[in-house]
């Protein structure tokens, strides 16, 4: 038998997700990743490397516990909120029986990690101002263990109305879990969902220290729920899932002090955005831009007229910015991460001179 003959016919099948690592690209101004742009200066303190890590170590869990306002029974940590919307699946989809739900133009993730396990998938796009089309959420429910919603939602950058919210959860009491995916939550930190778990027994809300802690290398994301959601996804996660290291630098982001550094990131980049939305805003008087979407987030939506060269005219100058148009509505959209406000003035730089004819513009070169 062949490797491929051995292998599982979905895994053959599966179309990986296209990470910003994967997608590679040479360049130096990196704004396809919804990353910090700078590094934050945590220092690891030595610990006894020759021991097992706890599986959830205890200081992480009461720090994030105390942030998110919930009890440290409500809290799972794990490699990244994307082990969390796996673990899920794990725990809560029969394979070949059950399905998932989301609603794209979103993230990437759930719809990969579920063909991954073999798990069916009822994709829902959402209503053209990117609210959820309620009623064509119920009518697909039948089988469905988890649906899986984001808020800021990832590319839109738009949040989904709390009376939605709550009509969803109405609508999959006693028959699913509603996950709502907040990965960007500091950017917006007024909408998170909570406060509401002690409500809902079936709302899941994912968490990570990727974005607005500025520790996408670390690879450490929690999961909130209630404890018997909790318990059933401690009985799938690895034994071991955070290694000393990361638990040690979690919790030194999520100290005091680590939590103000994070409000300041926080609050320079809403500021970088709001500029970079104006300047933006400019060019669609010239035609660069046909429209650069509201965003509650560390990144903005811009949709470019149809056949526009801006991607491919700025990735060659090493300005990598993420092709959001094969994602339903999306056409012509590039999602462009908020980087220093130098980065982002390179990107305007670039954008203007695809303004200028094309002669002007040889001469600008
Ligand atoms: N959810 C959303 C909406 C994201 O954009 C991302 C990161 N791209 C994740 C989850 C995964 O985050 P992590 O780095 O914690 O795995």
């Amino acid at each position: 038998m062949t490797i491929s003959q051995l292998a599982r016919a979905n895994v053959l099948a599966l179309e990986p997700y296209q990470s910003a690592r994967r997608l590679g690209g040479s360049g130096d101004v990196w704004l396809n990743a919804n990353e910090y742009p700078l590094p934050p200066s945590f220092q690891l303190r030595p610990g006894n490397l020759n021991r097992y890590p706890d599986c959830q170590p205890q200081n992480v869990i009461r720090h994030y516990a105390a942030y998110a306002g919930v009890d440290a029974d409500h809290v799972l940590v794990s490699r990244g909120a994307d082990e969390g919307i796996e673990l899920l699946i794990r725990a809560f989809c029969e394979p070949g029986r059950d399905a998932i739900l989301y609603c794209p133009p979103t993230y990437g993730m759930y719809g990969v990690s579920a063909e991954t396990f073999g798990v069916q998938r009822r994709i829902v796009a959402t209503r053209p101002d990117w609210q959820l089309d309620l009623p064509a959420i119920e009518a697909q429910l039948d089988q469905v263990k988890l649906v899986y919603v984001c808020s800021p939602n990832n590319p839109t950058g738009n949040t989904l109305s709390h009376d939605s919210l709550k009509r969803l959860l109405a609508m999959t009491q006693g028959r699913a879990l509603l996950v709502v995916d907040e990965a960007y939550i500091e950017f917006c930190p007024q909408t998170t969902l909570a406060g509401w778990l002690e409500h809902y027994p079936h709302l899941v809300i994912l968490r990570t220290l990727s974005k607005a802690f500025a520790l996408a290398g670390l690879r450490c994301g929690f999961t909130l729920a209630n404890p018997d959601v909790i318990a059933l996804l401690l009985k799938v996660i690895a034994p071991y899932p955070l290694s000393l290291p990361v638990a040690d630098i979690a919790e030194q982001a999520l100290s005091n002090d680590g939590l103000s550094q994070m409000r300041e990131r926080v609050a320079l980049v809403t500021a970088t955005r709001r500029w970079l939305a104006d300047e933006l805003q400019k060019l669609q008087k010239c035609d660069v831009i046909s429209e650069v979407y509201p965003s509650e987030s560390n990144y903005l939506l811009v949709r470019f007229p149809p056949g526009s060269p801006a991607f491919q005219c700025l990735w060659d100058q090493g300005i990598i910015l993420r092709n959001q148009s094969k994602q339903p509505g999306l056409a012509d959209c590039l999602r462009i991460t908020i980087g220093t406000r130098d980065e982002c003035q390179r990107v305007v730089t670039a954008l203007r001179e695809l303004s200028l004819p094309k002669i002007s513009r040889q001469e600008a070169m």
